[in-house]
């Protein structure tokens, strides 16, 4: 049965729906949805605010408020009744108004003779637009019923806002997505790129709201969800680990009886089945911002994907709306699986994710490709739109959505000077990397994905210094067989001709965790069970992959490098795999490599001080700078707040390194470094100042890097290094810069 309040609230939505339909001016509407819900809710007064600016809030509509206010009453965030429901995004609810806390009275409103005040927010799926608010002269306080209605209203609003109602001659509202934005987030890639938006997942645009039939849309619903449901269920057959955790949060969802009841009173209002969804979801959003708990936040997540799915099954819009990609995509997304980024491909020119982290899959793929990447862009997904125009500024993190032409010049200038360089650095390509005081320089490539491998001619690379082989086993959804390892493996070397390639065993736990294998819960998965730890362990993967290399190679050398080494007994039980395995080969008549080199990475302080046997006895070691530094410093590389808390250059890491550098020449082992900070050309003639004459690097990072060593003296940079820690500086860097600034 259908109470009273619900057909009132429905005719008012179709009152409202038609005053839609009319062809209006942006503030005409406005005016009359004011007046329609006054008149509909019994109320002396309805008012509209929205934002001017992102702390700004105007009226921009009333019915029984003095006119001659509307675009001239303005308040801050925080400001007043409707200052606080904006805030807060909750509503307020008091029968006697300005005896509340923190009223503000607005004599040229004429509001001091209403006692009652109802505020909710205007908002849509988490964006805030402004403040709907009812009052009345007796004092009551609005019931249940009234609210409901009042959301409803608020709900289409908001929609319409994002359809552009309001927009126009007289607008009350500036037109969304048209305006520049600037959003400013992390760096996940560097590289500068200009380009047009392409949205992983488009916007459903819900544009039928209101119904007059409740049952049809309530059957509609049903339906919907069922197909959901069946959806869910045949992914959960094949689902494992995570992906299965994540799939049984959606079936928790999709059968909640709860969700469906309020998407079900939300139709009976007179809300289409769409608008339902869209209401519980904006609701969702709204809490999500609210939630620290990262477990809630992600199950909120989960409905969230939900509901898309919903709404794509309702009104029919698939992933493919039609639309074209545009010639220069810059990838739009909450968050994408680095698969789905691998399907891309080079055709990608920028990467622009709401979430994402510096050590995501994503962010390990983008920087394989290359591809300027900027993570943490807040509210990006809201903001754009298919075909915008946006200017991504990867070295610093910053996103010019549809930028002015101000901006639009001054980044072009940017890309023209970076187009300059790397010109210059072409026509050293094929040069050695020889200082100034006639030190050579070696400098590889890291690498990681066959995509990787055109680098290898293009860059200038002598090699690759480190091909973390973890990559193809986080890319897949389950892991590779021994054949398709083999087959990999062949074409990383043929793709390296004569230059020398350094096979890393697999690197996993830490921040790298297959998304096919039980994730383990550890206090501090950094310090814990990653690595050679999990590959001594156990065995299993680590044989599989010594063989694959051994068989990909087919006769010709091999190198391989362990991974997290921290002392002498690690090196020479994970060596001892690899003998193994080419006794085991030799036995089966297959060829083994003519010369195998069997090394280590450097990544714990506890390995610099091995014993000098260890030291003898491996063949070469490199330092992995990423890791290294942050157990040196005790300070998560992952940790957005410690991060860059120390500088590389800081003298006691340099100190340290250069007393690995020592014992590695008394040793006569090779050494090499492989950390991003090889790719930085300060960081990077620093280091070879001290003695590391090998370094491995992103590719793009080889023509700064060698530009900067032949135009260096690397044995007085070493001699302004000595003094600046003898004048007990705390890093380097001041000295160096200044040092190099005045060489030119
Ligand atoms: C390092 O730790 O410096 C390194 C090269 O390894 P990864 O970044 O893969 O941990
Ligand atoms: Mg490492």
């Amino acid at each position: 049965m259908i109470d009273r309040s619900e057909s009132e609230s429905r005719k008012l939505l179709v009152r409202l729906r038609d005053t839609m339909a009319e062809e209006a001016a942006g503030q005409e509407r406005l005016d009359k949805i004011t007046h329609l819900t006054a008149d509909s809710m019994g109320t002396e007064v309805c008012s509209v605010y929205l934002f001017r600016d992102d702390d700004t809030l105007e009226l921009c509509a009333t019915e029984g408020l003095k006119q001659e206010a509307v675009h001239r009453t303005r308040m801050k965030l925080g400001e007043g009744l409707v200052g606080r429901v904006a805030r807060t995004g909750k509503m307020v609810n008091t029968a006697d108004a300005p005896s509340e806390r923190g009223f503000r009275y607005m004599p040229e409103t004429g509001e001091e003779i209403f006692s009652s005040f109802l505020g909710l927010p205007i908002q849509r799926l988490g964006e805030k637009l402004g403040v709907l608010v009812v009052q009345t002269k007796d004092k009551r306080e609005f019931t249940h019923d009234e609210i409901y209605a009042l959301e409803v209203v608020a709900m289409v609003l908001a929609e319409m806002a994002e359809l552009g109602a309001f927009v126009g001659e007289g607008a009350a509202l500036k037109a969304r997505h048209t305006q520049p934005t600037m959003i400013r987030g992390i760096t996940g890639q560097e590289g500068t790129t200009e380009g047009h938006v392409w949205l992983h997942e488009p916007r459903v645009v819900v544009t039928n709201l209101v119904t007059e039939d409740p049952q049809r849309e309530r059957d509609r619903l049903r339906t919907a969800v069922e197909q959901l449901r069946v959806g869910v269920n045949e992914m959960l057959e094949g689902a494992s680990g995570e992906q299965l955790e994540v799939l049984e949060a959606y079936r928790m969802f999709a059968n909640s009886k709860g969700w469906r009841n309020r998407m079900e009173e939300d139709i009976d209002r007179g809300l289409s089945a769409e608008a339902a969804v869209e209401k519980e979801q904006s609701v969702a959003r709204a809490r999500m911002s609210q939630v620290a708990d990262p477990y809630l936040r992600e199950r909120l997540h989960d409905l969230d994907d939900l509901s898309n799915r919903l709404l794509r099954i309702l009104t029919g819009q698939g992933r493919e709306t039609g639309a074209e990609m545009p010639a220069d995509p810059i990838l739009v997304a909450r968050n994408i699986g680095p698969a789905e980024l691998l399907d891309y491909g080079r055709r990608l020119k920028g990467i622009v994710l709401e979430e994402g982290s510096v050590g995501s899959h994503a962010a390990i793929v983008a920087r394989a490709l290359a591809i300027p990447l900027v993570i943490h862009a807040q509210r990006i997904t809201n903001e754009a739109l298919n075909g915008d125009h946006i200017m991504v500024d990867g070295d610093h993190g910053i996103v010019h959505l549809r930028p002015d032409d101000s901006v639009v010049s001054a980044f072009r200038d940017k890309i023209a000077m970076q187009a300059q360089a790397q010109e210059r650095y072409t026509s050293i390509r094929q040069k050695p990397a020889t200082s100034l005081c006639g030190k050579r320089v070696t400098l590889f490539m890291n690498a990681g994905l066959l995509a990787d491998l055109p680098s290898l001619p293009t860059s200038g690379a002598e090699g690759v210094g480190l091909f973390r082989t973890e990559l193809q086993f986080l890319i897949r959804n389950q892991m590779p067989r021994r054949k398709e390892l083999v087959e990999t493996y062949k074409r990383v070397m043929d793709a390296a001709g004569d230059k020398p390639v350094v096979f890393r065993t697999l690197d996993i736990g830490s921040d790298k965790v297959l998304p096919y294998m039980k994730p383990n819960d550890e206090p501090n998965p950094a310090l814990g069970w990653r690595a050679i730890r999990v590959g001594l362990d156990k065995p299993g993967v680590m044989r599989m992959q010594i063989q694959a290399l051994l068989r990909a190679a087919n006769g010709r050398p091999l190198s391989v490098m362990f991974p997290f080494v921290a002392q002498y007994e690690e090196f020479r039980a994970a060596r001892d795999e690899v003998q193994k395995a080419v006794a085991i080969e030799r036995k089966l008549g297959r060829a083994v490599p003519e010369k195998i080199t069997i090394g280590t990475m450097l990544e714990t302080p506890s390995l610099a001080y091995a014993s000098k046997k260890f030291f003898e006895d491996v063949e070469f070691i490199s330092i992995g700078g990423n890791d290294l530094k942050q157990f040196f410093f005790a300070a998560d590389r992952e940790n957005e707040r410690v991060r860059r808390r120390y500088d590389t250059l800081n003298v006691s890491f340099l100190t340290f390194l250069e007393g690995i550098v020592q014992r590695c020449s008394e040793s006569g082992t090779p050494l090499s470094f492989c950390g991003e900070d090889a790719g930085r050309p300060i960081e990077a003639v620093c280091l070879a100042a001290i003695g590391l004459h090998k370094l491995s690097m992103r590719p793009a990072s080889i023509g700064p890097v060698k530009s900067l060593i032949m135009r260096t003296d690397l044995d007085a940079l070493y001699d302004v290094i000595c003094d600046a820690r003898e004048r007990g500086e705390q890093s380097v860097r001041e000295s160096v810069l200044e040092y190099l600034r005045w060489n030119g």
